[in-house]
């Protein structure tokens, strides 16, 4: 089983709450939380294998932690608990420390965490994601479930696969046929030509002013909290960010070249202020339906993305949500076109850890945590 509201309460009846440290591993976007959490006042510690991760921090002493927890791998961390819980830590969770660790594992860590662990299962699943994209009103690409029928590009994702590793675009069963790894899980969805945006937002649930959200359904009417958005990216992929330089699609076949998608960096992008209202529909759909994708849901919690594709339609696909912190708000350290209209300097990860100072201040620490 996992945990409980009632674990959480028991951990922090433990915390002396003006000792909190933040704490991450050391990878994908620590530096930028633990930045953030030193800006707010917070001391810091980060979770590292290997002292060359300890070395390259110092390089940052903006955000060199104020203590290390190095393992010799990172499937520790479950045994290391009570030592980080008597050092008051709270997790901030990202990409990384999910997948070094596991899903699994991570559902059972017992650790104070930002954000609701619950919502991973809803995330790590395809189809399941799919469910609450469309019931939150997002357009999502169209799924091939016979390969046969491909009539037009479609991209093949594997299950599992990390920033894009391994998918390939066909352009008909022939192409699939020859590209496919019939022994791994795979989704068809259309491929989709336009620009990819990647939207981060912040829902906090304890703030009542701003652009807030009502509940819907068993929530109807509810206030749920206040909608932030806090920057946008767009991804370098390589090598299909690059692929144009080599000629035509005819010639890159005949070369024997198939495209690929790995993350290899971001950069900052702003979008046609036309377009921000459906930004904000979408995001506040997801959020609404959230709180409905299970019986007593807590619904979202702090920071999630929306992965889209802007269409010369000017509509918007979600290919993909991610609930939590990204890697895409890394160029936003010091803050982003949107989120310094209103505070300077506020990045995703400063605005985690102020999200955890005001419910301190507040008494609703046990609201933001699982
Ligand atoms: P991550 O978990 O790091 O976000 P991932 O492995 O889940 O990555 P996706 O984000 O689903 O992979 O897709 C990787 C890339 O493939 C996207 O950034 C985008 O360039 C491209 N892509 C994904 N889906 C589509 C689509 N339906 N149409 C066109 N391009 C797509």
């Amino acid at each position: 089983m996992g945990i409980t509201e009632a674990d959480l309460r028991w951990w922090l009846s433990g915390y002396d709450v003006s000792q909190v440290m933040i704490g991450a591993v050391a990878s994908h976007s620590a530096l930028q939380i633990l930045h953030g959490a030193k800006l707010e006042g917070f001391r810091t510690l980060a979770i590292a294998v290997g002292a060359d991760k300890r070395r390259l921090y110092s390089a940052f002493p903006g955000a060199e932690p104020d203590e290390w927890l190095m393992l010799d791998d990172y499937k520790d961390l479950m045994t290391q608990v009570e030592w980080l819980r008597k050092k008051q830590v709270i997790i901030i969770p990202h990409g990384s420390l999910v997948e070094y660790l596991g899903a699994d594992n991570y559902s059972k860590l017992e650790l104070p965490t930002f954000g609701n662990r619950e919502i991973l299962r809803w995330e790590s699943s395809r189809e399941k994601q799919r469910q609450w994209l469309e019931n939150s009103g997002c357009k999502t690409p169209k799924v091939i479930n016979d390969p046969r029928d491909i009539d037009s590009p479609v991209i093949v994702k594997y299950a599992g696969a990390k920033g894009g590793r391994g998918y390939f675009i066909a352009r008909d069963y022939r192409d699939f046929r020859r590209n496919v790894n019939l022994d791994e899980e795979f989704t068809i969805q259309e491929y989709v030509l336009g620009c990819r945006y990647y939207l981060h937002f912040f829902f906090d649930p304890l703030a009542e002013d701003g652009y807030q959200v009502h509940g819907i359904k068993s929530n109807a009417g509810k206030v749920l909290g206040r909608l932030e958005l806090m920057s946008m990216d767009r991804r370098d992929e390589s090598n299909v960010d690059e692929f144009y330089k080599l000629g035509s699609l005819r010639d890159l076949r005949e070369m024997a070249l198939e495209p690929s998608f790995v993350v290899t960096g971001n950069m900052p992008v702003v979008l046609r202020e036309s377009l921000l209202p459906e930004a904000f529909r979408m995001a506040e759909g997801v959020v609404s339906t959230s709180f409905e994708l299970e019986e007593n849901s807590r619904g979202m919690i702090g920071a999630f993305c929306l992965e889209t594709i802007v269409t010369d339609k000017l509509e918007f696909r979600v290919f993909e949500i991610s609930a939590r912190i990204v890697a895409g708000s890394n160029p936003f350290v010091s803050g982003s076109s949107y989120s310094d209209i209103n505070e300077k300097g506020m990045s995703t990860g400063r605005r985690i850890s102020r999200c955890i100072k005001k419910a301190i201040e507040t008494g609703n620490l046990n609201r933001i945590l699982s």
